[in-house]
């Protein structure tokens, strides 16, 4: 008899969020994401409305759209910087939230913060005491000359007072970002940071190695001078000392770039490392529903068009609709960079396949070359596989 197929990658139920603000006080040299350099209240006001009528859609047309949508466990707000807006914004949005949707009790609500908006205890105290349960600061490197070199508006001495007030408020749940590759930047830079992170009541941390997008001022940079930049052994030497130095310290090293105490994995991320359906909201951002990928113009006024228009279901922002085939391969490819690897019995579940026979020649490959072990159980990443993930990954595109 052919085995019963649960193809729980499109499954329509989902309950999670994630909204994007699009906007910052002025451009990082090396970002990439989708922000307006503006202090323009008129935008604000027009992102805000346009937010609430987003998710008013999101949940009226979500039934004709197979997708059911359960009591929220994970909201985030990223950006952009979303610690621009104002607390009326914020307070009302999840208060839509929660009457639209419901939120579970124990849910994880993320806000992405920049250290120079935290400036006193009373602004954090007031994200708490709506909802916000979750910081995720933007440090990104704890030596002034690396913050004055990415053109960040803070010091170490902000970020400092940031975290410090926040954990007073009362935010039990804090995360920092930190970039490794800076151009100017070498070990000392890592060794500073992590004793100036050591100081502080951190709960998680996120590292990712410097990609230097098109067209921005770190790539005008790397042309004229590339020596700046560290090369790729000095990078990944710079991760090394960061990986050991949090483990020491306790933290679980859970996925490629992101560390953790106890229970404090990023729940909202770890939706998207498991293949599983979330929901969008706000110009560029991206959607994974009912099998079907689709992502918001990159642009406030096309946006808001399109939430007037055919609204968040509509076809004309699928970019990906996946098949069963895809959502395998993605199982694969999501569930490697988690350092808990694939489990063979979870994937049967979700795919009613075995992975060990479809994806048998890859594994045997990457298993020679000593990137991936396999415990008969569980396929994961060797520390090898970690340095070299992209070799890994391409082959399961
Ligand atoms: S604050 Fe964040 S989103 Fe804004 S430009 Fe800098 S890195 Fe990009």
């Amino acid at each position: 008899m052919p085995q019963q197929v649960t193809p729980n990658s499109l499954s329509g139920t989902v309950s999670s969020l994630y909204i994007h603000v699009p906007f910052c006080q002025s451009k990082c040299y090396y970002c990439d994401f989708y922000s307006i350099s503006t202090a323009d209240s008129e935008l604000f006001r027009l992102w805000h409305e346009t937010i609430k009528m987003e998710l008013q859609r999101l949940k009226d047309e979500a039934e004709v759209n197979g997708v059911s949508i359960l009591p929220l466990k994970t909201i985030y707000y990223g950006g952009g910087t979303p610690s621009l807006l104002a607390f009326e914004f914020l307070s009302e949005e999840l208060e839509l939230c929660r009457d639209l949707f419901g939120i579970a009790q124990d849910a994880e609500i993320t806000l992405e913060a920049n250290p120079e908006q935290i400036t006193s205890e009373r602004i954090a105290a007031d994200w708490l005491s709506i909802g916000f349960n979750r910081l995720s600061i933007g440090l990104q490197s704890a030596s002034n000359h690396l913050l004055h070199v990415m053109g960040r508006r803070h010091s170490r001495e902000d970020a400092r007072q940031a975290v410090t007030l926040a954990y007073k408020a009362g935010f039990r749940n804090i995360s920092l970002d930190l970039i490794t590759g800076l151009p100017d930047s070498g070990m000392s830079d890592i060794e500073d940071t992590l004793a100036f992170i050591n100081t502080l009541p951190l709960t998680h941390i996120s590292t990712y190695a410097l990609d230097v997008p098109r067209n921005s001022r770190f790539e005008k940079m790397l042309v004229a001078d590339c020596e700046r930049f560290p090369d790729d052994l000095t990078e990944r030497k710079m991760f090394h000392r960061i990986r050991e130095v949090l483990i020491n310290r306790g933290f679980e090293h859970y996925e490629i770039s992101n560390f953790a105490l106890d229970s404090f994995q990023s729940r909202h991320n770890t939706v998207y490392w498991r293949a599983q359906p979330y929901l969008a909201a706000g110009p560029a951002a991206s959607s994974y529903l009912a099998g079907i990928r689709r992502s918001n113009p990159a642009s406030l006024l096309q946006w808001k068009k399109s939430v007037e228009g055919d609204g968040p279901y509509s076809k004309t922002n699928i970019t990906e609709i996946i098949s069963e085939e895809e959502a395998m391969r993605e199982s694969m490819l999501l569930g490697l960079r988690l350092l808990l690897g694939v489990n063979a019995k979870e994937f049967q579940q979700r795919h009613g396949r075995d992975y060990r026979l479809l994806f048998a020649s890859q594994i045997e490959e990457l298993r020679e070359k000593a990137l991936l072990d396999f415990d008969g159980e569980t396929l994961r990443l060797t520390p090898e596989g970690e340095n070299f993930c992209n070799i890994v990954f391409r082959e399961f595109v």
